[in-house]
């Protein structure tokens, strides 16, 4: 059995790995092969193995003294036998076969499918013979082993074949009746019970044996299976003693079927051909394309399910790879890049007026952007920096440099309000340079938006500021040079597309205070560059974070009334607008109620996502001007609000914010060289998992730092399920884990591509996997 080989197989590499770290005795291992050998000489015959074990011991050979070189090269012999050994007996493939179907053809043709089944596989994504074909395990039975009733322990999985003595069922109440069986094999008995499953009873009849896959459990004394999965026995040969896939099921799908189901389409219904390079497969040791598919649903052994499931992720890295870097070097050779021909005059002015100095982290990156410019390639690169780096104003250097090139801007922000804030401060700066700034929102009113739309197309308006209903209403541009996506996280790879399928090709500016690592950025957005603001402006006080509870609450106002007194201003944060049915959550609009009345000497504010626009920007606009002292409110202040004298951030609940969330937020404080404060309030008690990522970023003002900690709590799904990152599902593939590989796969893709090879195959192999998401992949 492949059990039984495969750890015999294990054995070996066991003496071998000790090899490795005692290189030096060499001759002592031939015994221990020698009777590794004698104890497994049935299963070597068994499985023809002679001629394999001879060499391997050939390697073994007592050689007397021997130098460090020749051991050496002995061990790398012996490993290369071992590695030939596995791949030899315990990996195997599918048959190739006369194919009834394609690979497209509608899965209810399948063997024991049908209409109505069909019809529930399409709830799992499957709806042909390929979907089926890629649909991963979640997880696998190693059932090669059959177990006696008296070796089984509680809390364990088994394999057990016994014959039914016993029936009894119990009608516990109205809702509830137990079939309990009593199983028996020549060493003992044990308990199988089903809980309203009343179907077994066609299936159990006294004296029908059956195979039985399931966890043990101690009942009382008795050994006892809960549900298991069974098969019922005619004859010793049916058994099924391999590792069994264990898939994702929906309604109307059993195990069982869903097994048959793969089973008979790696059986009879596939014509599928590798599509892998040859040199691909071999540079990485991948599996070929029937060993990988066989090793996903049926693996001989574990080491094949595992030499398969790393195959497919490189499988699946390349082709994602191939797809994304031929359609950018296609999208590359169709663009007109145009280089912008500037003095820098006006920027300079700029630069002279403004009350500060750029750090020297400011000026390199605008270096960057402005060399970019110039080079007739359009430019895509990710401006990175933590809240409060100063992005802005390097974003509006380049801006000044654009117009003086002749050309329009347009500034893309994620909510309207922080849009209005920008437009006012750009507005202030470029009024006395003569450059004509508008904004564009979403609420914009249809009499202005024609005016607008009228003025850019003439080339009236230089600089457009707006949420993005800029690319989402019909607006041309008479000659549109720079775009700046602000707080990039909130935008995603369908903004860009947006923009690309308008016919632009102008020089892109994306900001982001949620910096991503590079390695990631690169797979995210292909060759995009990367400028990195390191450092904060001069004089800058950290930001003092503190976790505390609401018991605290009377401390914590006692404090603000102290930096309100010094005319200082506070916000604070609140999970949810108003009271709420569903959650026991503080919400702004109580609180602002409250903090009323314990502030009564200074004016609050409330601001909320469900207000009108105008009502947003009137608040925002008091809170600025400092008529509001205390600003009560929701996440809409997150990103880029800018309020120098706002010294103290407070923010309720705070589990309930991812940590990049409460970055942004805290960032709206320490914004001036007066020391700031933030406030983590909890209420009640939390796991000590949610206080330790509370703690961890207490503990740090790092950005970089932040997206980190929160990738690790959060996990990838959920950090980037935020993003939109606008890349497909990957079956196999982790995309933090696996970073490593995705890199390595695209330095060979890059490589591949420079060859113009026939990609004919693997073109074709591309439509096939990205089927639904190959617009996303026109992005790039
Ligand atoms: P962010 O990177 O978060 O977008 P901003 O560009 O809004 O940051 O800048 C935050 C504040 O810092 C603004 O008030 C801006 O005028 C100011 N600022 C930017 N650069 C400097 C600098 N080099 N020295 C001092 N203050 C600066
Ligand atoms: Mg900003």
């Amino acid at each position: 059995m492949n059990l039984d080989l495969e750890s015999y197989i294990k054995e070996i590499e066991n003496i071998l790995r000790q090899k490795d770290k005692n290189i030096k005795s060499w001759d002592d291992i031939y015994p221990s092969f020698i009777s590794l050998s004698k104890k497994n000489a049935s299963l070597i015959k068994i499985n023809n193995m002679e001629e394999d074990i001879k060499k391997i011991l050939s390697y073994v050979k007592p050689l007397g003294i021997l130098d460090t070189e020749r051991k050496n090269k002995r061990l790398k012999g012996l490993k290369d036998a071992v590695l030939k050994l596995k791949e030899k007996y315990l990996v195997d493939s599918f048959e190739e076969s006369v194919s009834k179907y394609s690979l497209f053809t509608d899965i209810k043709y399948v063997k024991n499918v049908g209409t109505k089944r069909a019809s529930y596989l399409k709830k799992l994504g499957i709806e042909n013979i390929y979907d089926a074909i890629y649909f991963p395990p979640r997880d696998y039975e190693d059932r090669r082993k059959i177990s006696k009733i008296i070796s089984l322990e509680d809390g364990y999985k088994y394999f057990v074949l016994g014959k039914i003595v016993n029936f009894q069922e119990n009608k516990i109440n109205k809702g509830l009746t137990i079939y309990s069986y009593a199983v028996e094999d020549d060493t003992g008995v044990m308990e199988v019970t089903f809980f309203n499953q009343n179907y077994v009873k066609s299936y159990f009849k006294i004296g029908v044996t059956a195979a039985f896959f399931g966890k043990v459990e101690n009942n009382f004394g008795k050994k006892q299976m809960k549900a298991p999965e069974f098969q019922i026995i005619n004859n010793i040969n049916e058994i099924e003693a391999k590792i069994m896939p264990v898939y994702p099921l929906t309604y109307g799908v059993s195990q069982a079927v869903m097994r048959k189901i793969t089973q008979n389409i790696l059986l009879h219904d596939t014509n599928y051909q590798e599509y892998l390079p040859k040199f691909f497969l071999d540079k990485f040791n991948i599996l070929n394309l029937k060993k990988r598919i066989k090793g996903l649903h049926f693996p001989k052994s574990f080491y094949h399910k595992n030499r398969a499931l790393s195959s497919l992720k490189f499988d699946e890295a390349f082709l994602f790879e191939v797809a994304i870097l031929s359609a950018k070097k296609q999208f590359e050779n169709n663009i007109k890049g145009f280089p912008k021909q500037f003095e820098g005059t006006l920027s300079s002015k700029f630069m002279s007026s403004l009350s500060f100095v750029l750090t020297d982290s400011q000026k390199n990156c605008y270096e960057e952007i402005k060399n970019d410019m110039k080079d007739p390639k359009p430019m895509n690169r990710l401006l990175q920096g933590d809240v409060g780096s100063g992005k802005t104003v390097v974003s509006e250097l380049a801006i000044i440099d654009n117009y003086e090139a002749g050309f329009q801007s347009s500034i893309m922000v994620p909510t309207s309000v922080l849009a209005k804030q920008q437009y006012k401060k750009i507005k202030n700066h470029m009024d006395p340079l003569g450059i004509k700034v508008e904004i564009l929102l979403g609420e914009t009113s249809n009499k202005e938006k024609d005016e607008i739309k009228e003025k850019l197309s003439n080339g009236d308006i230089d600089i457009i500021i707006g949420t993005h209903a800029i690319i989402q209403e019909d607006v041309t541009f008479k000659n549109l040079g720079f775009v700046v996506i602000d707080e990039q996280h909130r935008f995603g790879v369908n903004q860009r597309l947006d923009l690309i399928s308008k016919g632009f090709s102008p020089d892109i500016l994306v900001m982001t205070a949620t910096p991503i690592p590079r390695t990631l950025a690169l797979t995210l957005y292909g060759d995009l560059d990367v400028s990195t603001i390191r450092e904060m402006p001069k004089g800058r006080k950290s930001i003092k974070t503190v976790l505390t509870t609401d018991g605290k609450s009377n401390k914590i106002y006692e404090f603000i009334e102290k930096e309100l007194k010094k005319n200082n201003q506070a916000f604070f944060i609140y999970p949810l607008v108003e009271e709420s049915e569903k959650i026991d959550l503080k919400n702004a609009t109580d609180m602002y109620k409250s903090l009323k009345n314990v502030f009564p000497d200074y004016n609050i504010g409330l601001l909320h996502g469900k207000m009108k626009p105008e009502e947003k920007t009137e608040i925002m606009d008091k809170f600025v001007s400092k008529e509001f002292n205390v600003l009560v409110s929701t996440t809409v202040v997150e990103v880029g609000v800018d309020i120098p004298d706002a010294t103290v951030m407070v923010i309720e609940h705070p589990d309930r914010f991812g940590l990049s969330q409460l970055h942004q937020l805290r960032g709206r404080v320490g914004r001036s060289n007066k020391q700031a404060y933030c406030f983590l309030v909890v209420n009640g008690n939390l796991n000590q998992d949610t206080k330790d990522r509370l703690l961890d970023f207490s503990n740090t003002l790092d950005g970089f730092e932040v997206s980190n900690i929160d990738l690790k709590w959060r996990g990838p799904g959920k950090f980037f399920g935020t993003l939109q990152h606008g890349l497909p599902d990957f079956k196999f593939l982790d995309i933090i884990n696996d970073l490593e590989i995705i890199d390595e796969v695209k330095r060979e893709v890059d490589n591949l591509l420079e060859k113009d090879l026939d990609m004919s195959k693997i073109n074709k192999e591309i439509k096939r996997r990205y089927k639904n998401n190959i617009d996303l992949i026109k992005a790039f």
